[in-house]
């Protein structure tokens, strides 16, 4: 029987009729099992009997599923083995709507596990009370720990805690509980392997019905991943910020849709703001913009939405006023619609780059466009560019002297040492400046003022060098120009009063330093003012010009001529070396101004000039001084007649009257018959005979008698009378030799002393003209020279030499042993004799080493193919020596000293 209570549950009708079977085909195929087994039992005749329960599912008629539960109890009749199942009573309970809530239960529990599981999370249920505490499986996971292990207390949990922790733990429960809050904390635990993990907890507080606590549960999370993931996040945070900062970067976020713009500290700063991240309209960005780039940073925007990229450059003005370039640029990001939502970037500070950008085009149009020349080289110094005006400058080309040295450059007018200085400065002081001269392209030479820098890399290693010059040559000429105004006389150009000074006190400064004297002259055209007068200033000033010219060639290049003014001169002679060259000078220049000035056309200038002499440091030591002194010696000179020089030094001057008076008494001896040439036998040291002789020349003064010619030859050399008389000597000697020959027709050969002031002179007449006029062979005559006349080694001197050779005159070398001595050098000219000086045969007996000496001599000339003559014989012990050294020709008072012609022929019969 099914009451309709139950036919409503199964989905029975009234109509159809109730059965087991029908219940059992209704049950579901999971559970019909374990309810017939259910069942079964009940019914068992032995053990059955007692009310049974069964949840089962029922799969009812319209396809429903029910829970159901069904309280019954089978009733028995009989004993024993006789008893026998009646009937079974029972009451059906739809529970379906039960069994929902509790599935969804035990579901959300298993989710729960999963979740926490998954997640890290523990739960536990702490029971203040008793002090239980309650785990689930998470947090045994959590803190690595075994169910088994685990006490169930308090102190479990705690004995985990990082020890820094556990105070702190300990005292934050407490308070949670007196204060009656949740708890929410972070704390560490070790594992029992030993590792350390970061647990966030979070705990309520669970009271009864009459508000006593009774529990405490919470979760534990374990966050050390979580804390790893967050500090490595703010670690590159923090590194994107000093980044962006480092870089004077800040960065933008402008949402399309608001219009509302995100500033990060950053760029605040760099708007002069406050350095926080800050959200505004974008309209307060445009308030920082320059007016001049907004049309710029429009066109760059709408771009961007084309393009996706937003670039430009632009200024900003910063809230002090300041003005900053920046670089901004960002990107736009869209929607899946592909609308544009946001727009997000960065703006990069690039003030320094720009001014650093703006000052290198100034530098590069000054360098292209700069009037000095630019060019710059390498650490190796080696060209890498120059400007347009080295080019205009220099007449090269870039291309030209790419990777050249500067030396291309260089003129070769300055030393070794003028470069190494310079650089020395550059290396040192890291520059240098000063004048240097080079040479264009085209060969012109040309003067330029040079800078030149250093730029040096941060360890201190040359980078570049920098050479700027400009070309001076035109400003150098006319400073020359000026310079020489300034020091030279226009006429003469002649040095002035004033470049004479300085020169004069140059001398002095240097005399004091080499003690070497300097003389000084001062010479006065005698009769100039008649000239000017009666021919006009342009006459005198020709006049004045050739005067200039003929002082000139009288001095070393080394001597300073000087016109003071009008018709005055002076001449300065440093290092004069003996007064006689002094005193020679001052008569050459009389004799050349006493010479016919021609003046144009025919007419001539006659005048003489006076010379004043003063002597530095003997007569003065300063400048006023001198002039004074030279002043006073010039008018001297005037007083003592026209045409002569004068000293300062009474003495001096009183010497120089004595020795111009004799040579003017020499000039006219020649005339008056005075001179005469005597003659001194050279004998042949073998057989004694005389074969050659000397010819000496002999002044008899009219009023001091006999001079010696040691007195005047010198006179003679100085005025040159020399020459002329030298003439006449020879003359003499081929006459006598001429006389000689007839009267004892043999040949006596004839020395001639020559002195080197003769061979200066080429307008001497030619001596071979006058051998042949007496139909003599050359050698019939020996020249007697000084060895310091071949030192000289004149072309003139050599020229001479060789004609007397070709013509066979033969050469003696004179004195020797007093100069240098020096026989391999005499080897080059071909000489015939030497004349061992008297000097060494004086002492020859006496003196070993003079001995040895003119031994060695001998033997070397003889070596040589030379002859020797010995002078000055006068001892018999001499003669003896000398003739076993083996010399050839001995001359000597021994045997006669010079004699007049007449007496020497008496000589030669008698012999
Ligand atoms: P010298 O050429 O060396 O001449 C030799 C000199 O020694 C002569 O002096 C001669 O008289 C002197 N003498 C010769 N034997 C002896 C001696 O045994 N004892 C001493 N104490 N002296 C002796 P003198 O004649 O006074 O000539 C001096 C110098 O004058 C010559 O030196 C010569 O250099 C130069 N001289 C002489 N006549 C002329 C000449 O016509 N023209 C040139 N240019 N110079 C001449
Ligand atoms: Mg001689
Ligand atoms: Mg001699």
């Amino acid at each position: 029987y099914w009451s309709p209570e139950v036919r409503e549950i199964y989905g029975r009708s009234a109509e159809e009729p109730a059965s087991f079977k029908a219940f059992l085909e209704q049950v579901h195929p999971d559970d019909k099992e374990r309810i017939m087994k259910i069942i079964h039992e009940a019914h068992d005749p032995v053990t059955g009997g007692k009310p049974f329960k069964m949840e089962f599912r029922l799969l009812r008629t319209d396809g429903v599923i029910r829970w159901l539960t069904i309280r019954a109890q089978a009733f028995f009749e009989g004993e024993g083995t006789a008893r026998r199942l009646v009937r079974t009573i029972g009451a059906v309970v739809d529970i379906t709507q039960r069994k929902g809530v509790e599935n969804a239960l035990r579901e959300s529990e298993e989710r729960l596990a999963l979740a926490t599981h998954a997640g890290g999370v523990g739960i536990w249920d702490w029971n203040v009370e008793s002090g239980e505490l309650i785990w689930d499986d998470s947090m045994f996971r959590l803190y690595g720990m075994r169910r088994e292990d685990f006490s169930g207390a308090y102190e479990a949990w705690r004995s985990s805690v990082h020890p820094e922790d556990i105070a702190r733990m300990d005292a934050e429960v407490e308070s949670c509980i007196r204060e009656k809050r949740s708890h929410d904390s972070e704390f560490r635990i070790i594992k029992p392997d030993g590792e350390i993990r970061n647990i966030k907890v979070h705990a309520e507080l669970i009271y009864d019905d009459r508000s006593r606590l009774q529990r405490m549960v919470g979760t534990n999370w374990d966050i050390t991943d979580l804390k790893h993931a967050e500090d490595a996040m703010r670690e590159s945070h923090e590194r994107l910020e000093r980044a962006l900062e480092a870089s004077n970067t800040g960065t933008w976020r402008v949402d399309l849709n608001t219009g509302m713009d995100t500033r990060d500290a950053s760029l605040n700063r760099m708007l002069g703001l406050p350095a926080e991240p800050s959200t505004q309209a974008l309209g307060d960005w445009f308030s920082f913009l320059h007016p001049d780039d907004l049309p710029g940073m429009q066109q760059a925007w709408e771009r961007g939405l084309d393009s996706g990229v937003y670039d430009v450059e632009h200024r900003i003005i910063r809230r002090d006023g300041k003005v900053l370039w920046v670089h901004d640029r960002g990107i736009f990001v869209r929607d899946d619609s592909g609308q544009p939502i946001y727009a997000i970037g960065a703006a990069m500070d690039i003030t320094e780059r720009k001014e650093a950008e703006e000052s290198m085009r100034l530098a590069a149009s000054i360098y292209q466009s700069s009037t000095e020349a630019i060019m710059v080289t390498d650490e190796n110094n080696r060209i890498i560019d120059v400007n347009p005006a080295f080019t205009e400058i220099t007449g090269y080309e870039f291309e030209e002297i790419a990777g050249k040295d500067p030396s291309v450059l260089q003129s070769g007018r300055h030393d070794k040492a003028f470069y190494r200085e310079m650089w020395h400065n550059i290396l040192n002081d890291g520059h240098w400046q000063g004048e240097i001269w080079d040479r264009r392209k085209d060969g012109g030479l040309y003067a330029k003022w040079v800078n030149i820098g250093v730029i040096r890399h941060a360890d201190g290693s040359v980078y570049r060098h920098i050479a700027q010059f400009s070309d001076i040559t035109e400003k150098k000429r006319k400073d020359e120009l000026i310079w020489t105004q300034a020091n030279y006389d226009p006429l003469t150009s002649l040095p002035n009063r004033r470049l004479f000074q300085d020169r004069l006190e140059l001398e002095i400064r240097k005399s004091h330093r080499t003690e070497a004297p300097v003389a000084l002259l001062l010479i006065d055209l005698d009769r100039f003012k008649e000239i000017n007068d009666t021919l006009g200033h342009a006459k005198g000033d020709v006049l004045l010009v050739e005067a200039a010219r003929r002082i000139s060639a009288c001095v070393r290049e080394a001597d300073t001529v000087a016109r003071l003014g009008g018709d005055e001169f002076t001449v300065i002679l440093p290092e004069f070396g003996d007064k006689s060259h002094v005193e020679r000078i001052a008569q050459d220049i009389i004799q050349e101004l006493s010479k016919p000035f021609s003046l144009g056309g025919k007419e001539y200038g006659y005048i003489s000039a006076t010379v004043g002499i003063t002597l530095y440091p003997d007569d003065a030591t300063d400048f006023d001084s001198l002039m004074k002194h030279v002043d006073q010696a010039m008018y001297r000179a005037k007083g003592e007649g026209r045409s002569r020089f004068g000293y300062f030094t009474p003495s001096m001057q009183q010497e120089a009257q004595e020795k111009r008076a004799l040579t003017d008494d020499l000039r006219r001896a020649l005339a008056k018959g005075e001179l005469e040439v005597f003659y001194q036998p050279i004998l042949d040291m073998k057989n004694r005979k005389i074969v050659k002789a000397e010819a000496l020349l002999r002044w008899k003064h009219g009023k001091r008698g006999m001079i010696g010619p040691n007195i005047f030859i010198p006179l003679a050399e100085e005025s040159r009378l020399i020459v002329e008389i030298g003439e006449w000597v020879f003359r003499e000697a081929c006459a006598s030799v001429e006389q000689w020959r007839k009267q004892f027709g043999k040949t006596i050969q004839v020395s001639i002393n020559k002195s080197p002031v003769q061979f200066e002179f080429p307008h001497e007449k030619d001596w071979l003209d006058v051998l042949t006029s007496y139909g003599l062979p050359g050698n019939v005559i020996t020249v007697e020279i000084t060895e310091g006349l071949l030192l000289k080694e004149s072309p003139k001197v050599k020229e001479r030499l060789l004609q007397f050779r070709n013509s066979g005159v033969e050469v003696s070398i004179d004195d020797f042993g007093t100069g240098f001595s020096s026989l391999s050098y005499l080897k080059q000219f071909d000489i015939d004799y030497l004349k061992i000086d008297r000097s060494f045969v004086r002492f020859l007996c006496e003196n070993e080493s003079d001995k040895a000496l003119v031994e060695a001599i001998i033997v070397m000339a003889h070596k040589l193919g030379i002859q020797t003559v010995a002078e000055g014989i006068e001892t018999a012990a001499q003669h003896d020596l000398l003739a076993s050294f083996g010399c050839d020709f001995a001359q000597g008072f021994l045997y006669s000293p010079a004699v007049p012609s007449h007496e020497f022929v008496q000589l030669l019969e008698k012999w």
